[in-house]
């Protein structure tokens, strides 16, 4: 890290005790942000840096709700606001039992960032609650979307704060939430919601978006080294929404993935998945990945052991945070990987990253790589705010343009700085960019 930007990062920490995760986004975009400051040396003089990583607003709200069988459970919810210099605060909500303010911190300071490069107007933020929906039914999982959204919903609006899904967030919640949303305000706002039924509102492409874009983001990482996806081997870790269509796109486009995992195993099956066995097993039935083993003849599950040692060419983590350890890339580059893409949010660690970057395999940040889920949400309130609705074909040409797009921005500005090929620093550079620009021409905001 450059030695001006070091007392910003010391300050961080210390204002922001425990957050591990947290100092480790922010440690991730100041460690890119020397070259740009040597540049453009009034972005330092406005503090910039400094104001990006105070949120604007945090909200911390209790969330008391009841099971089937009548116990009261008392959950802790949050929304950080983190800028709105771009538009109403974007980003998802994540419903799962590690979620702390250093979590929704380190997510809303990334979603900023990755907002920025989608180039649509939304600004960042991040919530959710320490919440776990594992073997809830539906009925409960209505009942704490509901507690949850009578304290949300006054922080809202389409024009101010715009959640959508994340982790343990899918169709069947943002439909609790804006059912709830509706009756506690009387209105029909299309627009306060992203990830809504394509019935009422929701747009197409939008569930299938972070994973499709992942997968476009990487044919064009491949494409900068001459390299297509036909025939190529991969690995995608996890087994929800986003690896699920990110393994489609990958097929789709001529690759094989042999690979995919959930918290309880790892499941290998070198004749590639069975996307539909997967979506059935994974999406509709809400059961684990030792039945698509049990259903699926070519497969072998293990519980214990890493995904990485699988031999591929492409590896894309789609499950958490911090899954993909600097061992890990070890095994990647040994086995011959050539490209690692993000699909959820810095599931890398640093380690992993610059052992990843040494050895020459290209790495993309989710910062860049999955940013098509947020971006098709701006084209969710696109549609809302015109009343209108598009084709799937229409929407997803749109995705692929953006996801090329971000990949040239990042590509471009890491040219520029001086570390050609580096998309962590191009995505940091780029997005930080775009967002110090904007707080400047708005005064002291
Ligand atoms: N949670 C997703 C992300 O990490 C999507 C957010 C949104 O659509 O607002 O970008």
């Amino acid at each position: 890290m450059d030695e001006k930007l070091e007392p910003i990062f010391a300050e961080v920490v210390r204002r922001n005790p425990g957050e591990s995760e947290f100092h480790q986004a922010v440690e991730e975009v100041l460690g890119s942000l020397g070259p740009v400051l040597a540049k453009h040396p009034e972005l330092a003089r406005h503090k910039t840096i400094e104001r990006m990583c105070e949120p604007e607003r945090q909200i911390l709200f209790r969330v008391p709700w009841q099971d089937d069988r009548g116990e009261v459970h008392i959950q802790r919810g949050f929304r950080v606001e983190f800028s709105s210099v771009l538009g109403p605060y974007k980003g998802g909500l994540r419903f799962h039992p590690s979620v702390g303010l250093g979590v929704v911190k380190f997510l809303g300071f990334e979603q900023v960032f990755k907002n920025a490069l989608t180039r649509m107007p939304i600004g960042g933020g991040k919530g959710g609650a320490d919440f776990d929906p594992k073997g809830r039914s539906d009925d409960e999982i209505m009942r704490f979307c509901q507690s949850f959204m009578t304290e949300l919903y006054r922080h809202l609006g389409e024009h101010t704060d715009v959640p959508a899904g994340d982790i343990g967030v899918g169709g069947r919640e943002i439909g609790y939430l804006f059912g709830h949303y509706k009756r506690i305000t009387n209105r029909f706002e299309s627009g306060v919601l992203t990830g809504k039924g394509t019935d009422w509102g929701g747009a197409l492409v939008r569930t299938e978006a972070t994973g499709y874009g992942l997968v476009f983001f990487v044919v064009e990482m491949l494409r900068a080294r001459g390299r297509t996806l036909d025939g190529a081997t991969c690995v995608v870790s996890g087994a929800g929404n986003v690896a699920i269509h990110a393994i489609e796109k990958v097929q789709q486009l001529g690759g094989r993935v042999v690979a995919c995992s959930d918290s309880q195993g790892v499941v290998h099956d070198p004749e590639g998945i069975d996307v539909a066995l997967l979506k059935q097993i994974k999406a509709v039935e809400r059961r684990r990945l030792t039945d698509y083993a049990e259903r699926r003849p070519s497969a072998r599950h293990r519980s214990g052991g890493s995904i990485w040692e699988i031999p591929c060419e492409i590896a894309l983590p789609c499950a958490a945070q911090n899954e993909l350890h600097g061992r890990d890339a070890t095994a990647l580059a040994r086995s011959g990987c050539i490209a690692v893409a993000e699909g959820a949010n810095m599931p890398a660690t640093p380690e992993a990253v610059r052992v990843l970057q040494e050895a020459g395999v290209a790495f993309g940040p989710g910062k860049a790589a999955n940013a098509g889920g947020v971006a098709t949400s701006a084209l969710e309130m696109q549609q809302n705010a015109s009343r209108d609705s598009w084709s799937f074909e229409h929407t997803e040409q749109r995705l692929e343009e953006i996801m090329r797009g971000i990949h040239e921005t990042c590509a471009a500005a890491a040219e520029e700085y001086g570390a050609p090929g580096d998309y962590v620093l191009g995505a940091n550079a780029a997005g930080f960019l775009r967002v110090a620009r904007a707080m400047i021409a708005q005064g002291l905001v």
